[in-house]
């Protein structure tokens, strides 16, 4: 901090004061009091905050959801609930909406042939992420039209209005006119429009990086016959996804996290809807 004694004047510029000390213009650069400034910084905070929010509503929709719920029925929830996380996962999803029962087959064929050739996603079995994903998209889009393989016993949420209106062109350009619009009211530059195929491309985006990097980077804590992993210690970034050999040892367990220094913050979320009697566990 500098203190300035003994000046003669001050005025103000375009938002910054001008001190005149001894005949000389010295500029306080007061980072608050630049209007311009402090309104372009609130509309950066705005952009980071919605792109945060969108990513961890998406990301929480489909781990809570799609993946412990709709593909392992590790619990189970009340109709109403079913319903409500529906419509939440296809409102979060938006163009990138994924069907939960053409998810859950998909997931259950990832868990039946690990890492092997009939695995919808192995890492292993493509030179990089995008022909993996085509691939699972392909895969995924079959499973939309003709769900087969689909298991006696097991529940596989659907919504036939919303499912066979995600399949159509006017849902995908509804979604992409809205986002462009919601942005429009409050990106402060335009390189931030560069971040609207990762709002549009939500769901695969997350997808991938759980496929990709957690069957080829990290550690493992169980020796198992498929190639998963632990990608992050603490996995703040994809609400647990990233345990996958955690997860791939116990694929019924609602805690994805084992050692001590792990975290898995969908878990504590499920826990608490478990307290207020708004779902049971398949397993106790
Ligand atoms: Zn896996
Ligand atoms: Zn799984």
């Amino acid at each position: 901090m500098v203190l300035i004694n003994n000046f003669n004047s001050t005025e103000e510029v375009q938002g910054s004061t001008i001190v005149r000390c001894a005949g000389n213009e010295v500029f306080l650069l007061l980072f608050s009091y630049n209007k311009n400034l402090w309104k372009l910084c609130m509309m950066n905070w705005i952009f980071v905050l919605v792109l945060a929010l969108h990513w961890y509503l998406s990301l929480f929709c489909q781990t809570f959801y799609l993946h412990r719920y709709a593909a392992h029925g590790m619990f189970r929830l009340p109709y109403w609930l079913d319903r409500a996380f529906y419509l939440l996962t296809f409102l979060a999803q938006g163009p990138s909406f994924l069907n939960p029962r053409a998810y859950a087959l998909l997931h259950q064929d990832h868990h039946k042939f690990s890492d092997t050739e009939k695995d919808p996603h192995s890492p292993h079995y493509y030179t990089t992420v995008s022909k993996m994903m085509r691939k699972t998209f392909e895969d995924y889009q079959a499973l939309v039209r003709s769900p087969e393989g689909l298991r006696a016993g097991h529940y596989y949420p659907t919504w036939p209005i919303l499912d066979r209106f995600a399949t159509t062109w006017s849902h995908t350009v509804l979604w992409l006119v809205m986002y462009a619009l919601i942005m429009s009211t409050y990106v402060s530059a335009s390189w931030q429009y560069l971040f609207l195929p990762v709002h549009i491309l939500m769901g695969p985006i997350q997808g991938a990086l759980v496929n990709w990097f957690g069957h080829t980077l990290g550690y493992r804590n169980f020796e198992l016959p498929d190639q998963s992993r632990n990608t992050l210690p603490v996995d703040l970034l994809l609400m647990g996804e990233l345990y996958q050999n955690n997860h791939h040892q116990r694929p019924m367990d609602v805690n994805f996290a084992r050692r001590w220094f792990e975290v898995d913050p969908t878990y504590p979320i499920i826990l608490l809807l478990k307290q207020l009697r708004l779902l049971r566990f398949s397993q106790s």
